[in-house]
């Protein structure tokens, strides 16, 4: 009998059944017109309604202020590592701005960002992506064009559980891994961004949340689809969107609200972290996590087995033997190794117990 799989990946990422269900029932014929929303045109009266109640769904969802802008945007992420400082490297005279580098994510960030103006690191170099340095002792320049984060970074487990203090200059966070895991402040933000494929859907279309009078400041080499004031004008249809991803962020975000909204999420997500790292922290040692307690990430859990640098066998016989119950995708980030369970929205408090009673039952047989 084949067992239940579970995804653990850290993205794409396990969706809802439920919203797989959907689509694969609307997959054909799309609420009685005939055709899938894979041959739909982005310019009909079909995908305008899926576009515009997928945004009314995140202003609701996040309370979006007004004032901000909502796109739905391509080149993932990663795109984001350029497009924010090509619209708003240019926001003040001097072009440079303050990155925090707390894991692999900000770095790639920040070295992307370096082709388009000056990048100051506002803390030593971390030679460890284990903390946060504190936010007090960052070096913030009063004239940086905007201060960069990375809410959550997926690689190392490290996530930010504050907003932090920029001093006045506008703050851009890069949330592709948290995003719509707990409430947040967006007035407290310039730029929010999100990769879809981890917590709001599939791969295709990244969020990008923008004060409106951040605008129009893009520098002239900006290529015209990473132009947030070309692409806010158009309601993000300058060119041909990602229209089934967008279409699948619908569903999710339909199935986040029904199931209890931010809040919901960020209650789970503590509960589900917590059961593992429960579990690790009452190992013995057995299972170890390096990331510091006041910054582990409720997403993305990165541990060793066996020694603090891992056992290298003993983690894959871990891995072998989570494979033949079901559980997928646990193998840490080639650059760090050892395990990674990663736990977003659609993961559910049984899939994750699942996990800890094989974590409990490894450690009684390995130990
Ligand atoms: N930022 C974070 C925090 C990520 O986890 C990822 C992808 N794992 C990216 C950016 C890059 O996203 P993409 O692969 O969509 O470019």
């Amino acid at each position: 009998e084949k067992k239940k799989t579970i995804n653990f990946g850290a993205g794409p990422a396990k969706l809802p059944p439920s919203v797989l269900l959907q689509a694969q029932k609307e997959l054909l014929d799309y609420n009685n017109i005939g055709i899938s929303v894979l041959e739909m045109s982005h310019r009909s009266a079909d995908f305008s309604k899926i576009i515009n109640t997928t945004e009314n769904l995140l202003r609701e969802l996040l309370n979006i202020p007004e004032n901000y802008k909502v796109l739905f945007l391509q080149g993932g992420g990663s795109g984001q590592f350029s497009a924010v400082p090509l619209n708003l490297i240019g926001l003040k005279e001097d072009r440079c701005a303050d990155y925090v580098v707390t894991g692999a994510w900000s770095a790639k960030a920040a070295k992307e960002a370096e082709k388009y103006g000056q990048i100051n690191v506002v803390h030593p170099k971390l030679d460890k992506y284990t903390s946060i340095p504190d936010n007090s002792g960052w070096s913030l320049n009063p004239s940086a064009s905007y201060v960069y984060y990375c809410c959550n970074e997926t690689v190392h487990g490290v996530e930010f559980n504050f907003i932090p203090d920029s001093k006045d200059v506008i703050l851009v966070s890069d949330m592709s891994s948290n995003f719509l895991s707990r409430p947040v402040d967006v007035s407290k933000f310039g730029l929010i961004f999100a990769g879809a494929q981890k917590n709001i859907g599939c791969a295709g279309v990244t969020v990008v949340i923008v004060r409106e009078d951040l605008l129009g400041k893009a520098c002239k080499e900006c290529p015209v689809v990473l132009d947030y004031q070309v692409q806010a004008g158009n309601n993000s249809l300058y060119n041909t969107p990602p229209c089934f991803s967008i279409y699948v962020m619908n569903l999710v975000l339909e199935w986040i609200k029904n199931n209890g909204g931010t809040e919901a999420m960020e209650k789970l997500s503590k509960q589900k972290s917590s059961l593992i790292y429960d579990v690790i922290n009452n190992s013995g040692g057995f299972y170890s996590c390096p990331v510091n307690e006041d910054c582990r990430s409720r997403m993305n859990i990165p541990f060793r087995i066996g020694r603090k640098e891992g056992d290298e066998a003993l983690e894959k016989l871990f891995l072998d033997g989570a494979s033949k119950l079901g559980m997928i995708s646990l193998k840490g980030h080639r650059s760090v190794g050892g395990i990674r369970a990663s736990l977003y929205n659609a993961v559910t408090l049984e899939d994750t117990q699942i996990l800890t009673a094989y974590m409990k039952q490894f450690l009684k047989e390995h130990q």
